[in-house]
């Protein structure tokens, strides 16, 4: 799964909403779209004109106005062309219709905007910190043997683990053939979802599970590491060598699938992940941005210290810096590895909350920056106003649309800019009562 969030998190009917699910919607929030969105729209418009050029245009039309039936008809003919035999896809896809459900997780608006304490707070329990560092004796064998063959030290693997599905304990009840090919008709995202039921297809057709038995997320993530088909295609692993990759039931399959899917993505397992820092007073802000990446020696040099205010450790690696909170936040020094996690999910706040919920199953104590007592969730309409008074003093937010994204962001910095105030592009409840405060 490749997906990001700047600051979005979705927490209406939570309740309702396991936790594999509810990390599925997270990382499915409108930032991530966004982006997806701008990627598959740029590729299909390249390809579009592409093809175009030379008279035989042929893309899979939009399907709003195609009825399931067609729709699946036309993906039926297409996996037959694959290869596909007609008893297997008449067998597997019988019976499947839209899931009404699906749709509706799909098209909600989030109400708030956690904050990174709030998603923290949430997603890092002491139950859920305690549970993990018995996992982590429990299977100490078993992760042992992984750490060996794909060089990812357990903590992390536990962690994600916990974060996924709460350690196996959340898988997501919907069928997944069905909840892609709802996705793969809806015309949103069609071809990302059409080309993941493609890959979920080829998971049944290569035995490692019955179509009835596949189940996942309403966004078609699967088993206890919540993999995409395409990541489980990609990346899954046979742990116990019994010829089938098994990521709901089996935690070899599982930790092997886990830890390989990291390797391929960069991990090191000689670094770990970050490590809070503390800023110097008068810290240039222009310097935040995973974009930049410096030796640690120069960040030293820049008055970087750990938390505690120690010395930067003397390890030959790079490093750059992520401020979740604001400049009156937490910041942290990421390496490598943090990359690697936002491979697994570009989530800003998920990827810090793999690294601290890691520190932590390892005996590591709480954060040294404190939730301040005024630390409360963005709302949509909120930040639908922030965006429509940034927009009318002169700070082009884009669209107004709720969410904080990285045009957001750039608008706060550059109104924080003009005012004098340390620009780190991000939104609180004071500066938008200042943006009105001036009639924006
Ligand atoms: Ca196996």
């Amino acid at each position: 799964m490749r997906f990001r969030i700047v600051g979005g998190y979705r927490y209406k009917c939570e309740k309702f909403i396991p936790v594999g699910v509810r990390k599925l919607e997270q990382l499915l929030t409108y930032q991530h779209f966004r982006w997806r969105r701008h990627r598959i729209f740029t590729t299909v418009t390249a390809m579009f004109f592409l093809i175009a050029a030379v008279g035989m245009v042929s893309t899979h039309p939009a399907h709003a106005s195609e009825d399931f039936e067609t729709w699946l008809a036309g993906f039926k003919e297409e996996a037959l062309a694959k290869g596909y035999d007609a008893a297997f896809l008449d067998r597997n896809l019988a019976g499947i219709s839209p899931i009404e459900r699906v749709l509706e997780l799909d098209q909600r608006q989030p109400e708030f905007s956690l904050t990174f304490w709030g998603y923290l707070n949430k997603v890092i329990s002491d139950k859920r910190i305690e549970r993990g560092r018995k996992l982590l004796k429990q299977h100490a064998g078993l992760l042992a043997e992984v750490q060996r063959k794909h060089g990812v030290q357990p903590r992390f693997l536990v962690a994600f683990w916990g974060l996924e599905t709460n350690f196996g304990d959340y898988l997501g009840g919907f069928p997944v053939l069905g909840a892609l090919a709802t996705l793969a008709h809806d015309e949103r995202r069609a071809e990302f979802f059409r080309a993941e039921l493609f890959h979920a297809l080829k998971i049944v057709k290569d035995g490692h599970i019955a179509a009835k038995d596949m189940k996942g997320s309403w966004a078609g993530a699967m088993g206890q590491p919540q993999f995409m088909p395409s990541t489980f295609v990609n990346n899954a692993s046979d742990g116990d060598g019994d010829g089938k990759i098994d990521i709901w039931g089996d935690l070899d399959d599982v930790f092997h699938s886990a830890a390989n899917y990291l390797k391929n993505v960069g991990w090191n397992g000689e670094e770990t992940w970050g490590r809070e820092v503390r800023l110097p007073k008068g810290f240039d802000l222009e310097l935040i941005d995973l974009g930049i990446r410096k030796h640690i020696r120069d960040w030293q040099a820049l008055g970087v210290r750990r938390a505690n205010g120690a010395d930067l450790p003397t390890a030959d690696i790079e490093g750059s810096l992520v401020l979740p909170a604001g400049a009156a936040g937490p910041a942290f020094l990421v390496y490598g590895n943090y990359r690697s996690i936002l491979n697994w999910n570009r989530s800003t706040f998920y990827a810090l909350a793999v690294g601290y919920l890691s520190d932590r199953l390892q005996g590591r104590g709480t954060l040294r920056a404190k939730q301040p007592a005024d630390d409360e969730p963005l709302s949509r309409a909120a930040v639908l106003d922030m965006q429509g008074a940034l927009n009318r003093v002169g700070f082009d937010a884009g669209k107004p649309d709720g969410m904080v994204g990285p045009m957001t962001r750039k608008a706060v910095k550059a109104y924080q800019k003009s005012r004098g105030l340390p620009p780190d592009g991000y939104p609180s409840v004071a500066l938008i009562a200042r943006l009105k405060g001036e009639g924006g």
